[in-house]
């Protein structure tokens, strides 16, 4: 049983920027938010407010309308427009924005159980639906349904506060500050899949909260210090690193037997669960070299980029670039009105230097390093050479559908070939196809 991964990389930390600095709140709300209908892997949701109408914190604004789960107002006040508007990820995105009246006004619909012991799974799997949460380390999977599908299939659980990205500090900060509902949610995902064990990985480069969480753990609750290696946080490489079982490729983590929830997201689950909170905000680190006061701060949903920047004094240089995330796997910010979603947890301001130890393309050299690195056993370079031709076919037969887009490659490559980027489109493009070829098969199927 190999409890390690193959590859990864060793990219400079930064996390001294704001590992330290305990979670503020905001010094000035924003005067607006603008919740995007799409802040979770499935099918935008649909507002289920009207321009005009008043609403609290945690009140219902927008249900799913397929795979997804319910959105809510993150500050009370009128709700002024309901269109598209520009998303961390480039483009428009239909979203409901509420011009806020900085009164705070609480009303959920979730009833708090602090009794939640006594809750049968389905309760707290409707209460977790009800409450918006989704995977909060970046992948915004609805988080009701990995628990619903995993029920029966699954044997360990396994939570994710490796933050291995690196200038990220949000769950390092979180499991200081408030580890215990990171251990009481863990528990209520425990007596939800019908276990008594769970493990918590976190990078050894976190020592401090290591020994904050072992201190709190109890009831089967495990903490695993695991080894400082890019992508150590990736689902795939830490279970392999915690129980020695490998996802096959184009698998689920449900396929050996586990599931993986953030650390925020078991956090999210107590809150709603226990205290009867829909998940409406989160701590987000705001750092990188160009700000001024890199901090950790606790943000609603729909905050303006912008805002944010101010919050952290501003830019102290000219950035070389902004990304929503890390410098590894984060997407590049290009309107700064573009607003906060439920699994951003990091803005990064860059300078030119910091900006160079990642990207700046040129051409590839044919080294090779980008294999030696790739946790998931790919060759990138060839990847590449087929998603530069267009040829989609191949590419999808190189497995390019199971990049986790970790961005090692991408790092280690001497060429600064902008990999991830292309592995991106070309996972469009191969999904895209797939779904010309179904529509064609079954109109065909029909003539005959
Ligand atoms: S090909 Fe994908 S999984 Fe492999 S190193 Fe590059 S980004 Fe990571
Ligand atoms: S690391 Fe970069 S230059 Fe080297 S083979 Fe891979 S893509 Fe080409």
């Amino acid at each position: 049983m190999k409890l390690s991964f193959y590859g990864g990389v060793h990219p400079k930390e930064h996390k001294e920027l704001t590992c330290a600095k305990a979670v503020e709140s905001l010094r000035k709300a924003p005067a607006q938010v603008t919740l995007s209908m799409s802040m979770h892997v499935g099918a935008p949701c649909a507002p289920v407010v009207q321009v005009g109408d008043q609403v609290t914190v945690g009140q219902k604004i927008a249900a799913p309308t397929g795979l997804g789960a319910p959105i809510h107002a993150s500050v009370s006040g009128k709700v002024v427009a309901i269109e598209p508007r520009p998303s961390c990820g480039g483009g428009k995105m239909m979203a409901v924005v509420i011009e806020n009246d900085f009164q705070d006004t609480f009303a959920s619909e979730l009833t708090p159980h602090p009794d939640y012991d006594a809750l049968a799974p389905e309760e707290i799997i409707d209460i977790i639906k009800e409450a918006g949460i989704t995977g909060m380390g970046g992948a915004g999977f609805p988080t009701h349904v990995k628990i619903s599908s995993g029920i029966g299939k699954v044997d360990t659980l396994i939570v994710n506060a490796a933050e291995c990205e690196p200038y990220l500090t949000s769950d390092h900060r979180l499991m200081l500050e408030e580890g215990e509902w990171i251990i009481k949610g863990v528990k209520i995902l425990m007596k939800t899949f019908g276990l008594d064990k769970a493990y918590i990985g976190i990078e050894d480069n976190k020592p401090d909260a290591i020994e904050k969480m072992r201190a709190l753990a109890e009831g089967g609750v495990e903490v695993v210090a695991c080894r400082t290696r890019y992508p150590q946080g990736a689902e795939k490489q830490l279970i392999q690193r915690i129980t020695g079982r490998e996802v096959p490729p184009g698998g689920l983590p449900a396929h050996v037997g586990c599931a993986v929830f953030n650390a925020s997201t078991a956090a999210a689950v107590y809150d709603a669960v226990a205290e009867g909170k829909p998940l409406t905000r989160r701590i987000v680190t705001l750092t990188g070299g160009a700000l001024n006061e890199p901090k950790n701060v606790l943000v609603p949903f729909g905050t303006p980029i912008a805002h944010l920047i101010e919050e952290a004094g501003g830019f102290r240089e000219t950035p070389d670039r902004v990304l929503v995330g890390g410098p590894m796997m984060g997407i590049a910010v290009y309107d700064l009105s573009a607003c906060t979603i439920k699994g951003n947890n990091g803005i990064l301001c860059m300078t030119r230097a910091e900006a160079a130890e990642h990207v700046d393309a040129a051409a590839c050299i044919r080294c090779g390093r980008c294999v030696n690195v790739c946790p998931m056993h790919l060759t990138p370079v060839y990847m590449h050479l087929y998603t530069e031709k267009r040829m989609w076919d191949e590419a999808e037969a190189m497995n390019l559908m199971d990049c986790i887009e970790c961005g090692s490659c991408n790092y280690i490559c001497p060429a600064r070939v902008p990999l991830v980027q292309s592995f991106r489109m070309a996972k469009f493009e191969i999904r895209t196809l797939a779904m010309k070829r179904k529509a064609e098969a079954e109109k065909e199927a029909k003539k005959a």
